[in-house]
């Protein structure tokens, strides 16, 4: 075992602050990734907060995590030491039920290890995430990150970049095709430039008008004001990302939908969702959720990224800002991500 320094919550009330964990030795088939990066998604904050209601604790958050190889176990073949990786949500799964072997390791129907708040296979051991100074993982579930990219902007793309991704391409977003962006965070701003970079025709919609520069910035070609829109979108988008964190009216959001267009949940605010069944009898329209992706499809999305220059708008911060920084997300105001330098662990 070795003991990595990290940054916990002891109960739902209670701040983010110093602590210490054990990490196995990297087995066989592990590596060791040296944290340089994690960036912090607004799940962390709904998981610290027990707002979903399966909280466990002591928890140590982060699922965005970037850093360099310092140990591989022997029967490892994807890294050596010195290379850069990256981990996001999950560290492990069955690997033999039908949705692993499709590549879909979130819907392990045996059990995914999520990063945080979750076990390892064993269902016993806690895992803990990337708010610490090292991590041990299975070389299978840790992604290769190329040499040279800046970091600090790749570490959202585990969480952040992957969850926008993976329904872009399920519902294969190409040019010409008009996409509504719900919601500009983190997740908001991965969407907008994914799917630019798609070709797609994006348009924000945002409750901040003061996101309206940045939105083009970003690669948006239109900007809407959501409390404004009303019937002025009606049956626009192919399909809409909907990233809010918060409640909202998904109906209004299902309106500005075309006929058999589909509006994808991937926001996960914590409160039950009212849906009219003619927001989505009267167009034959869709309203689905989607999930993080699969190992493979997070590669494939790194990849990508990296081949279009697309990585996360962020604002590096040292670790002891963390409950600031929570706090600055809950008033809204995060252009679009931050990031924790794990040098100030
Ligand atoms: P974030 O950076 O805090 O962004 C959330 C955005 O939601 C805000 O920028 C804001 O955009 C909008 N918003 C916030 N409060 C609002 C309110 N009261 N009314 C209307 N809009 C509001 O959060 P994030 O990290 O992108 O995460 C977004 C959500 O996705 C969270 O619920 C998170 O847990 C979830 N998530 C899901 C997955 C998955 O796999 N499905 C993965 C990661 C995160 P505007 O100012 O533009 O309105
Ligand atoms: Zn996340
Ligand atoms: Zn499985």
């Amino acid at each position: 075992m070795s003991e990595a320094k990290a940054y916990a919550v002891q109960s739902a009330t209670s701040e983010v602050a110093p602590f210490k964990i054990s990490r196995r030795e990297p087995g066989e088939n592990d590596i060791r990734i040296d944290i340089t990066h994690c960036g912090i998604c607004h799940t962390d904050i709904h998981q610290t907060r027990n707002e979903w209601g399966m909280s466990n604790y002591p928890m140590v958050p982060g699922h965005e995590i970037v850093g360099k190889v310092s140990q591989v176990g022997a029967k490892v073949k994807k890294f050596k030491v010195g290379d850069f990786a990256g981990v996001g949500c999950m560290v492990d799964a069955c690997r033999k039920c039908a949705a692993c072997k499709k590549g879909l390791e979130q819907h392990c129907e045996v059990h995914t290890s999520f990063t945080y708040n979750n076990t390892e296979q064993d269902n016993v051991t806690p895992t803990h995430g990337g708010y610490s100074s090292h991590i041990v993982v299975a070389e299978a579930f840790a992604l290769k990150v190329a040499a040279g990219l800046p970091l600090e902007r790749v570490a959202p793309l585990l969480c952040a970049g992957i969850t926008t991704y993976s329904p872009l391409k399920r519902w294969d977003v190409k040019k010409g095709d008009r996409l509504g962006v719900l919601g500009l965070g983190g997740l908001g701003h991965m969407a907008v430039k994914i799917g630019a970079a798609m070709g797609a025709e994006v348009t924000v919609l945002s409750s901040s008008k003061s996101k309206e520069a940045d939105a083009k910035r970003l690669g948006a070609h239109e900007f809407a004001l959501t409390s404004a829109a009303g019937a002025t979108l009606a049956n626009r988008f192919d399909l809409i990302i909907d990233t809010v964190s918060a409640d909202h009216d998904i109906n209004a959001a299902l309106s500005w939908v075309k006929t058999r267009g589909t509006v994808v949940l991937v926001g996960a605010p914590p409160k039950p969702m009212q849906v009219g069944a003619f927001s989505l009898v009267g167009g034959s329209k869709s309203l689905s959720g989607s999930v993080i992706g699969g190992i493979q499809e997070t590669q494939d999305m790194l990849d990508f990224c990296a081949k279009h220059k697309v990585f996360s708008d962020v604002e590096v911060i040292p670790m002891k800002d963390i409950n600031k920084a929570y706090e600055r997300m809950m008033r809204n105001d995060v252009r679009y991500r931050f990031t924790v330098d794990m040098k100030t662990l």
